[in-house]
């Protein structure tokens, strides 16, 4: 067998396997870690693969990257992910059609509510297999401002081998959003809620991962946008949305991506690397709109400052995964990437316009948006207006860019990233009223809570954790 290799953006990693990154984050040389070579299919196996159900795709899909598993393991894991009664339906992504040519791809009927539980989901599934196979444990250490880290958790509820130390910012996320979290009485899963802000929050967890004695010794590890497994498990629902939508693998799609660290469009460009027919990959920022300056640019200048918006989970100042991206831009050369993210890593920024690269982007089929808090609130004004849809505010901006974008001709598919019951404040602001909720989460905010509040200090988090992994 030929087992997929993986390198590091930056060319500093010898080659490794699926399960070997798995627990991982950053490559060993600071890069990202990225196949050898995306594997391209051919035009039978992608006939073949219309009208199969989401489990039959995503494993045709995945096997392809997590090679190093055995089919049969493989099958097993997927097929005890992606299930009715965690995703609500046995389509698990549903496509929902607003006009013939515009259509919605529903991502958040996981557990939390945001298309984040599609792949952490299948993590949770893998890191357990795995730790099993190698008598391990961990004990994953976060930050959350509120939508990563409840997938995190959803996805680890009862492992054996997984702890979860989830630190949040006290009294600063949404009440839907705090309930989520707080309300898990699993005895793997601990909430932290800090005195602070979330920056705070992402501090100590620095630190703590910093001290490589402490990190080692306590099997520190993190579930971060940059883990490629997660990227993998996100490619499946751009094949799932194009064969929903098209009748023939002649016709070509676009789609728009609400973006923040670049993990979502990046499955989409791994689809459409791997011969997925799309047309367009539109990437949608908020107000922090570092990604659409470069599209529009070439420009990419990381902003020392983050902007607190009405789409939250894309508020972000930094895309972690972009240099994913930037390495098939720059022709896979490593020493590029390395020379680039220099710049970056040191607090720079680079610009690409004026060099070769920058002309390429077109041949990725990438283009760009921006939208801001009034444009959300139109746009989910009149979504529901026109079809009597009702979208989050991440979504919306996703529509909103994918407006600006649409061409005769070629279906565009907007993904839905999170659901309205999960930022009702903006929903009644724009609607003047409440977003419907899954009826099993009614009672959400009532149910008894369970967490630690602690300092903003290192030394009490590293303490709670020797406590807590004896
Ligand atoms: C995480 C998130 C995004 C941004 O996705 P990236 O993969 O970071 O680009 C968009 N919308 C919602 C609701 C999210 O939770």
């Amino acid at each position: 067998m030929n087992t997929m290799k993986y390198l590091s953006t930056r060319g500093g990693m010898p080659p490794k396997t699926f399960t070997e990154i798995l627990l991982g984050g950053l490559a060993t040389d600071g890069g990202l870690t990225i196949p050898d070579a995306y594997p391209r299919l051919s035009k039978e196996e992608l006939a073949a693969m219309r009208g199969m159900n989401y489990r039959d795709l995503a494993f045709e899909v995945i096997r392809r990257f997590a090679d190093d598993i055995p089919a049969a393991d493989l099958k097993a894991i997927v097929d005890k992910t992606y299930t009715a009664e965690i995703f609500r339906s046995d389509d698990i992504t549903p496509v929902k059609t607003l006009e013939p040519g515009l259509h919605i791809l529903g991502l958040s009927y996981g557990p939390t509510l945001a298309f984040k539980d599609v792949a952490m989901q299948l993590l949770g599934n893998l890191f357990e297999y795995v730790l099993e196979q190698e008598n391990a444990e961990i004990n994953i250490l976060g930050a959350t401002s509120g939508d990563t880290g409840s997938a995190a958790e959803y996805a680890m509820l009862g492992k054996q081998r997984v702890k979860v130390f989830m630190l949040s910012p006290l009294g600063k996320m949404s009440p839907f959003q705090t309930a989520q979290m707080y309300s898990l009485q699993e005895g793997n899963i601990f909430n932290i809620a800090v005195k602070g802000v979330f920056d705070d929050c992402q501090d100590i967890v620095k630190a703590v991962s910093n001290d490589l004695e402490f990190k080692a010794k306590y099997k520190i590890g993190a579930v971060n946008s940059i883990n490629w497994a997660r990227v993998t498990a996100q490619v499946v629902y751009y094949f799932k949305a194009y064969f929903a939508v098209t009748k023939s693998n002649d016709e070509e799609v676009s789609f728009s991506v609400p973006s923040g660290n670049f993990g979502n469009v990046c499955a989409g460009h791994i689809a459409r690397q791997m011969g997925l027919p799309v047309r367009k990959l539109i990437v949608a920022t908020n107000e922090n709109d570092v990604l659409d300056e470069f599209f529009r640019s070439g420009a990419y200048r990381p902003r020392p400052e983050t902007k607190h918006t009405s789409s939250p989970s894309m508020d972000i100042s930094k895309a972690s995964n972009f240099e994913r991206f930037v390495y098939d831009l720059v022709g896979r050369d490593p020493a590029v990437v390395k020379e680039l993210w220099q710049q970056v890593d040191a607090g720079g920024s680079f610009d690409l316009a004026k060099t070769g690269h920058f002309a390429q982007v077109k041949n990725f089929g990438m283009e760009s948006g921006s939208s801001n808090h009034a444009n959300r609130l139109d746009t989910i004004r009149q979504v529901y207006r026109q079809y009597g849809t009702m979208i989050d505010t991440h979504t919306a901006d996703g529509v909103k860019v994918a407006l600006e974008h649409r061409e005769a001709g070629v279906p565009m598919i907007c993904l839905e990233t999170a659901l309205p019951a999960k930022f009702e404040e903006t929903i009644r602001e724009a609607l003047g009223c409440e977003p419907e909720r899954p009826a099993e989460l009614a009672d959400l905010e009532k149910r008894p809570q369970r967490f630690e509040v602690m300092e903003s200090s290192v030394d009490a988090v590293k303490r709670f954790i020797v406590a807590h992994c004896g």
